[in-house]
């Protein structure tokens, strides 16, 4: 299906702030919902179950895409939309390139959520504009050649 009505996407957001609420109701997490839809179709839901499954990555957008690419067994969620109730974060927003989803709807910016938590996604933003070596957290490379011998012998392979 080319596009999706106004009415369409009313809804499937509706459904993803509906999971925000579920996220707190039944105790996962912090409440941020998300759900996939492909030719006009859910084909995956998710919410943020950082607290129930003890896993600081498990936000909304990252639990809908680990559905989603289970239920079609599938690595590329390619010619999808993504709605979320909050806009993604740097991580669930990289996720999100690397399914190679079309397009993003969002709720609430991040910029207004970031002021109410007070959380510090927004200071890794801006941390991640450095040279590796320059970050918070520094990053050094260590053993390249060996690491990138691996990466090229499974390239290859595939090839
Ligand atoms: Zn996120």
């Amino acid at each position: 299906m080319e596009g999706q009505g106004e009415e369409s996407k009313i809804h499937f957001m509706k459904r993803a702030i509906e999971l925000s609420r579920h996220a707190v109701k039944v105790g996962d997490g912090a409440p941020f919902g998300c759900v996939i839809v492909k030719d006009n179709q859910i084909i995956g839901e998710g919410w943020n179950h950082t607290k129930s499954q003890y896993d600081p990555t498990a936000h909304g957008e990252i639990d809908a895409i680990r559905n989603a690419c289970r239920a079609m067994k599938t690595l590329s969620l390619e010619g999808t939309e993504i709605y979320c109730s909050c806009e993604p974060c740097l991580m669930c927003a990289a996720a999100i390139h690397i399914i190679g989803a079309s397009k993003v709807y969002y709720a609430v910016s991040k910029s207004v959520v970031y002021s109410i938590l007070g959380q510090p996604l927004k200071t890794i933003e801006e941390d991640l504009k450095n040279p590796t070596d320059q970050r918070k957290i520094p990053a050094q490379s260590l053993l390249s050649g060996e690491a990138q011998k691996v990466v090229e012998e499974w390239h290859q392979g595939k090839q």
